[in-house]
């Protein structure tokens, strides 16, 4: 089974809102901080082909996305 992990770069996140905009099940901003967050319990599997298109639009590169599949690690940034 496949199994997703989003992290993001410290201090790169300016808040533009792009992520949330193309996967908003996912993605949240925080008005408090200005900063992306992930939304709680996020299925994030279901939502790959979304999330790789908001790694790619950010525009500061603050999102990596680490997906595994029977033991293997790869990464998008
Ligand atoms: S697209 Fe990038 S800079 Fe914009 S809110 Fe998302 S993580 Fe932050």
């Amino acid at each position: 089974m496949r199994s997703i992990n989003v992290q993001f770069h410290d201090g790169l996140c300016c808040g533009f809102g792009n992520c949330a905009g193309v996967c908003p099940e996912v993605f949240a901003l925080d008005y408090v901080t200005n900063r992306v967050k992930l939304v709680p319990d996020a299925p994030m599997a279901v939502y790959t082909t979304q999330i790789a298109q908001a790694v790619s639009e950010c525009p500061t590169q603050a999102i990596v996305m680490f997906q595994s599949s029977d033991g293997d690690r790869q990464s998008h940034a």
